[in-house]
C-alpha cells in the first residue's frame, strides 16, 4: 500500500477558515489588498463574479450554443405555439417551457461548475515527489520513469506523472491542454459548453444533452405538425411556409442538430451505463486487455442501474481549488504545506466503489 500512494491536496488544508482577510499587522500591509486564489490561478481559466464563476479561456462557442437554443425556442414560442394552442392543445407551450428552462439551467451549470480541477503541487510537495522518484527503482524491476502502477480491482492501472502540475495523476485524471489543468474523472473538453467535462459537472452535462435532445425533437415535431396543418386543404406547403417563415428557420436548425444531439445522448447513455468516460472509450483503456479474469473496466459495477446511480446521483465532491480563498501574504511565515493524503484510496469515490464485494483493493505488486 505504501508504494501506491498518489498525492492529493486536502481541500481542508487549502481552504481559508476566515472569510475575511486577517487584519494587517503593520501599516505597510494596509496598502496591500489580500488576493484571492483565483487571481493567481495558474491554469488557463477565466473567472467572473469574484471567482464564483469559472470558465475555460476559449469559451467563445458558449454564446453560440446559448444563442441557438434561445433563438430557436423564442421563434417556436412566438410563431408556432399560438397556432398549435388554438388548433391542438395548450399543453404544448407548457411542455416546451419546462424543457427549455431545464436545458438552459443544466447548460449554465455545466459551463460554470468547476469540473474537478486538481490544484497543482506546491514547491514542497513537488520536491517531495521528486525525492520519491529518485529513491525508487532500486530493485530488479523498475517501471518506466515517471509512472506508477497500482492495482484497482485486481487490474493494473498506470498513474502518469504530470510535468505541469508536478504530481502523479490520480486514476481517471487527465490534463486538459486547453485549460492547462489536471481534471478528475476527465471526460473531454467541450467547446460547446466552454468548459471541461469531469467529475463535478458530468451529471449536469449529461442532463443537458438528454434534455436538449427532447427539446429539439419536441420543437421539430411541433413545427412539422404546424406546417402540415397549415398546408392542409387547398393550400400547399409553400403557402404554409410563406405564412409562417419562422417555422422554416426552426425546421432547418432542428433538422441539422437533432441527429448529432440524439447520437451524443445515446453515446453518453452507453458511457453512463458502463461507468466509462469519453477519454477512456476513445483511448480504449479497458478494451485491449482481454483474456484475463480482471479484464474490462475496473470501475464498473457490472450492473447498469448501479453504474447510472454512481455516475449521476453520487455525492457531489467538493471543489479542491478553493478559488475564493485568500492567498497567504508573501512575508508571512511560511504556511504549512497542504496536507498530503497518503494512499487514501478509499477517499476517492471512483476507487471506493471498486473495493466492494469479493474483489478487494489489493496492494500493488512488489516492484
Ligand atoms: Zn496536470
Ligand atoms: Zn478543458
Amino acid at each position: 500500500m505504501k508504494n501506491c500512494e498518489y498525492h492529493q491536496i486536502d481541500p481542508q488544508a487549502l481552504s481559508t477558515p476566515n472569510p475575511t482577510p486577517p487584519p494587517p499587522p503593520c501599516a505597510e500591509r494596509k496598502s496591500k489588498r489580500a488576493k484571492r486564489k483565483w487571481e493567481v490561478f495558474p491554469g488557463k481559466n477565466r473567472f467572473y463574479c469574484d471567482g464564483r464563476i469559472i470558465l475555460s479561456r476559449q469559451s467563445g462557442v458558449l454564446p453560440l450554443t446559448l444563442g441557438l437554443i434561445l433563438v430557436t425556442s423564442a421563434l417556436f414560442f412566438i410563431f408556432d405555439c399560438p397556432y398549435l394552442v388554438e388548433h391542438l392543445t395548450s399543453c404544448i407551450p407548457v411542455i416546451g417551457g419546462v424543457l427549455f428552462i431545464f436545458v438552459v439551467i443544466t447548460l449554465l451549470q455545466t459551463s460554470f461548475t468547476d469540473p474537478g480541477i486538481l490544484p497543482r503541487a506546491g514547491p514542497d510537495e513537488a520536491a517531495d515527489i521528486e525525492r520519491q522518484i529518485d529513491s525508487s527503482g532500486s530493485t530488479s524491476y523498475r517501471p518506466p520513469p515517471r509512472t506508477k502502477e497500482i492495482l484497482i480491482n485486481e487490474q493494473l492501472v498506470k498513474l502518469k506523472y504530470c510535468f505541469t502540475c508536478k504530481m502523479f495523476r490520480p486514476p481517471r485524471t487527465s490534463h486538459c491542454s486547453l485549460c492547462d489543468n489536471c481534471v478528475e474523472r476527465f471526460d473531454h473538453h467541450c467547446p460547446w459548453v466552454g468548459n471541461c467535462v469531469g467529475k463535478r459537472n458530468y451529471r449536469f452535462f449529461y442532463s443537458f444533452i438528454v434534455s436538449l435532445s427532447f427539446l429539439t425533437a419536441f420543437i421539430f415535431g411541433c413545427v412539422t405538425t404546424h406546417l402540415v396543418m397549415r398546408s392542409q386543404g387547398e393550400k400547399g406547403i409553400i403557402i404554409a411556409l410563406q405564412e409562417s417563415p419562422a417555422s422554416a428557420v426552426e425546421l432547418v436548425i432542428c433538422f441539422f442538430s437533432v441527429w448529432s444531439i440524439l447520437g451524443l445522448s445515446g453515446f453518453h447513455t452507453y458511457l453512463v451505463a458502463s461507468n466509462l468516460t469519453t477519454n477512456e472509450d476513445i483511448k480504449g483503456s479497458w478494451s485491449g486487455k482481454s483474456g484475463s479474469e480482471g479484464s474490462g473496466n475496473p470501475y464498473s459495477y457490472s450492473n447498469i442501474f448501479t453504474n447510472c446511480c454512481v455516475v449521476l446521483c453520487g455525492p457531489m465532491p467538493p471543489s479542491l481549488i478553493d478559488r475564493r480563498g485568500f492567498v497567504p501574504p508573501d512575508d508571512a511565515p511560511a504556511a504549512a504545506p497542504p496536507q498530503i493524503e497518503l494512499p487514501t484510496l478509499e477517499a476517492k469515490s471512483d476507487i471506493n466503489m471498486c473495493t466492494r464485494g469479493p474483489k478487494d483493493l489489493s496492494p500493488p505488486a512488489p516492484l
